[in-house]
């Protein structure tokens, strides 16, 4: 096996004030260990757990599959240790990952240089320098520390694995809370590379805050369109874009065939590349029938959140001659941005006609477009 990860999720935790040890705790749609597993997943991936987080790791993990979990020591040390030894047992690497999992974010530039400075080292760890001015606390308070030469240290840190398990299983000094220490004690060389303020550790309760936040400035844009068209008839009660709309005439199908919520669902299913809104809800079934189209819209909604997504805006474009949609249209807007769980200036509804061409033109149908924008992990 060329590489492995070893994420370190052997914490309790207390630091961060949360109900369960941070490892565990929630980021946007994720576990703080699922990210780093994702962040991962290009190799096979061993986690070392505290004893009793068996369950806690299987409901953070979901569906993703890794190579192994070790239940940790006494120290940071020990836990990684008893890591090393678990991938041996599993057939051994050319070179380790050994990972926080209370870094969650981490960019993939860091992991190509890792792997670059692996080519010519023993060892490489990122490193970022510290750009506070650093003092002693209490009664030295205010004497300054020389900070040249300071750096922070983070990981991932990698290195060649049959030598780090020969350090670990050498190492004789007080508990190492840091691999490259004891690689450097081994004589292994470890290189350098440029670390990132995304990969900084959580720690304390407002940590969560600023790695949502950071989590939030990577989400990519996607937009996607949808399109709708259902045929008006006599007497039926007519839905629009959510509203009720007195007309002579309703339009017909299968659900209450609400031609605006089923262009901007199939716009938003569009983002995720889920399909559009008959593989979700088949006509052939007879469970839709006459069916509130609010059901799925929410269901496209859903669908975005559980992929740690958000929506941005909406834009629904009707094609009718009658009725007159201006009237309708703020009480439309409110209903989607309800549907939608956004503010009303995040729902656009316009109108216009066919100048009394086409099926639309003769009052035969309304059709509907809609273009729908969100935000997405990169990786959704
Ligand atoms: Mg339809």
């Amino acid at each position: 096996m060329e590489s492995v990860a070893l994420i370190m999720a052997a914490g309790r935790g207390e630091r961060a004030g949360g109900e369960c040890p941070k490892q565990f705790a929630m980021l946007g749609s994720r576990a703080l260990v699922a990210h780093a597993v994702d962040a991962l997943a290009a190799m096979p991936t061993y986690v070392v757990i505290a004893e009793g987080q068996r369950d806690a790791l299987a409901t953070a993990l979901g569906d993703r599959q890794v190579a192994g979990v070790t239940i940790g020591g006494a120290t940071r040390q020990d836990s990684v240790r008893r890591g090393l030894q678990a991938i041996a047992a599993g057939g051994g690497a050319r070179n380790v990952f050994v990972h926080d999992a209370a870094r969650p974010l981490l960019p993939a530039h860091v992991l190509a240089a890792l792997s670059r400075a692996l080519e010519t080292n023993a060892g490489a760890v990122p490193v970022l320098p510290v750009a506070d001015s650093v003092a002693r606390a209490g009664d030295a308070l205010g004497a300054p520390v020389d900070r040249t030469g300071l750096v922070r240290v983070q990981t991932p840190q990698a290195f060649d694995f049959a030598a780090l398990l020969a350090a670990h299983a050498s190492w004789s000094g007080d508990p190492a809370t840091d691999d490259a220490q004891v690689a450097r004690a081994a004589g292994m060389t470890v290189a350098t590379v440029a670390g990132d303020p995304l990969l900084d550790k959580i720690t304390h309760p407002d940590d969560f805050a600023r790695a949502e936040a950071m989590l939030a400035a990577r989400l990519v844009s996607r937009s996607a369109s949808g399109f709708d068209v259902h045929r008006l008839e006599p007497g039926l009660p007519l839905w629009l874009g959510g509203v009720m709309v007195p007309h002579t005439h309703g339009l017909s199908g299968h659900s209450d065939a609400d031609v605006a919520l089923h262009a901007l669902t199939d716009a938003l299913l569009g983002t995720i590349g889920e399909g559009d809104i008959g593989s979700h809800f088949p006509p052939s079934d007879e469970q839709w029938r006459g069916a509130a189209s609010h059901r799925f819209l929410e269901h496209a909604r859903d669908l975005i959140l559980a992929r740690g997504g958000r929506i941005d805006h909406v834009d629904v474009t009707l094609i009718c001659e009658a009725p007159k949609i201006g009237p309708y249209r703020d009480i439309m807007r409110s209903a989607i941005a309800t549907l939608l769980r956004l503010p009303v200036r995040s729902v656009s509804v316009k109108a216009t006609t066919s100048e009394r061409l086409g099926f639309t033109g003769r009052g035969e149908g309304i059709a509907a477009q809609a273009i729908a924008t969100v935000r997405l992990p990169e990786d959704f």
